[in-house]
């Protein structure tokens, strides 16, 4: 029996060459119809409530593409597009900066301000510990004993006596013998809370990036991705507190501690609250906000603490001036986010381009520019003064 049914199976005609290849040209077409029509943009009100959250952008959304054409989305035009594009360069600039830093910065001390500086900063130093320190650690070749007999002339006996000495320094210090105390008076100081920083700036900018391309896949992946993207905001807003908090207090180990712990747990306090699912919900959109913005508010604290210390240090209203003007690019930032301005006032127009989150994206990337900014001059500050 079974051989009976095999050979009638082989004798049954094959379908010719060319009719196969009909075939399979007509099902690549209306595959690729099909895929046309499934992945087209969609408008807002075609969306499932979970990807419903700006009733201001009308069309353009891309709804519950798979993984492999979203992922190819981030070369198209839609209502996303600018918001994972304007997070990734934000994200490489921060990369860039953190390379820039780890190879450059740690020659923070330029010796031509040095010089100018050198007889206010050796008044300040422990010139009896310098002097042992140069004994110990300078060679003993003839040109440098010229630089020993210089700095013995100078240092620190007679440098106390007024104008006199000051004109010796300012005319024997040279720039190689600058080039010899730097390393002996200015030890870089510790570079982790700038780091940490540089890192949560990269961690919030990847992570919103990814938020936005990813998010429009599934209900699940949404939840994840908005977790995620939280969890970034908290962690740059943390992070953005150590370098002023450290560089500000690091002689103060007490109110140093209490503020890091202080931002940290209030950190770690947002993210958990985050995981909330009401949190994400269009309604909760002033309250995220407030949180976020009252996170970063909490930082006038340790800032006014700074000026009050340090009110005679041009180095400490310099830092403020950046990071007043960094408050002002993230509140401003805060507010178009709430309020939705400008696609409020014509809805549909901005969707591609110029609405609001895009606008709050360029405002949180200027910010966390200002505020590296600000970091280079403590790291400057602090490795010239030390405590
Ligand atoms: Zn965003």
């Amino acid at each position: 029996m079974g051989g009976e049914a095999e050979i009638k199976q082989h004798l049954q005609p094959k379908s010719l060459p060319s009719e196969t290849t009909e075939k399979k040209q007509h099902n690549v077409k209306r595959r690729r119809l099909w895929q046309k029509v499934k992945y087209q943009l969609v408008e807002y009100h075609a969306l499932p409530a979970y990807l419903r959250d700006n009733e201001y952008i009308i069309g353009h959304y891309r709804s519950e593409w798979p993984i492999k054409q979203i992922l190819l989305s981030i070369f198209t035009i839609h209502n996303e597009t600018l918001n994972v594009w304007t997070h990734l360069i934000g994200f490489f600039l921060f990369l860039a900066l953190t390379i820039y830093t780890a190879t450059k910065v740690p020659s923070v001390v330029d010796l031509h301000s040095l010089q100018d500086r050198l007889p206010d900063i050796l008044r300040k130093t422990d010139l009896h510990k310098l002097h042992s320190d140069l004994m110990s650690r300078l060679p003993s070749s003839p040109s440098k004993w010229h630089v020993m007999e210089l700095l013995y002339n100078c240092l620190p006996e007679r440098f106390y006596h007024g104008n006199y000495t000051d004109m010796c320094v300012l005319h024997s210090v040279k720039e190689d013998l600058a080039n010899m105390i730097a390393p002996l008076i200015f030890r870089p100081i510790t570079r982790w809370p700038f780091y940490a920083f540089l890192g949560g700036a990269m961690f919030c900018l990847l992570a919103s990036s990814t938020c936005h391309l990813l998010s429009c896949h599934s209900e699940r992946v949404s939840y994840i991705m908005l977790r995620l993207d939280y969890a970034g905001i908290a962690a740059l807003i943390a992070t953005s507190f150590y370098p002023p908090v450290y560089y500000s207090f690091m002689c103060d180990p007490f109110f140093c501690n209490l503020y890091l712990g202080f931002i940290t747990t209030l950190g770690i306090a947002t993210v958990l609250v985050s995981l909330i699912p009401v949190f994400q919900t269009p309604e909760f959109r002033v309250v995220r906000a407030s949180l976020f913005f009252g996170m970063g508010f909490s930082g006038a604290a340790p800032i006014l603490h700074k000026l009050i210390i340090f009110w005679d240090q041009p180095e400490a209203l310099h830092t403020t001036c950046y990071e007043v003007l960094m408050g002002l690019l993230y509140g401003l930032g805060a507010l178009v986010y709430v309020t939705r301005i400008p696609e409020r006032w014509m809805p549909g127009k901005f969707d591609i381009a110029g609405h609001s989150h895009q606008l709050f994206h360029v405002l949180v990337v200027a910010g966390a520019f200002t505020h590296y900014r600000a970091g280079l001059v403590y790291l400057k500050w602090r490795d010239i003064e030390g405590c």
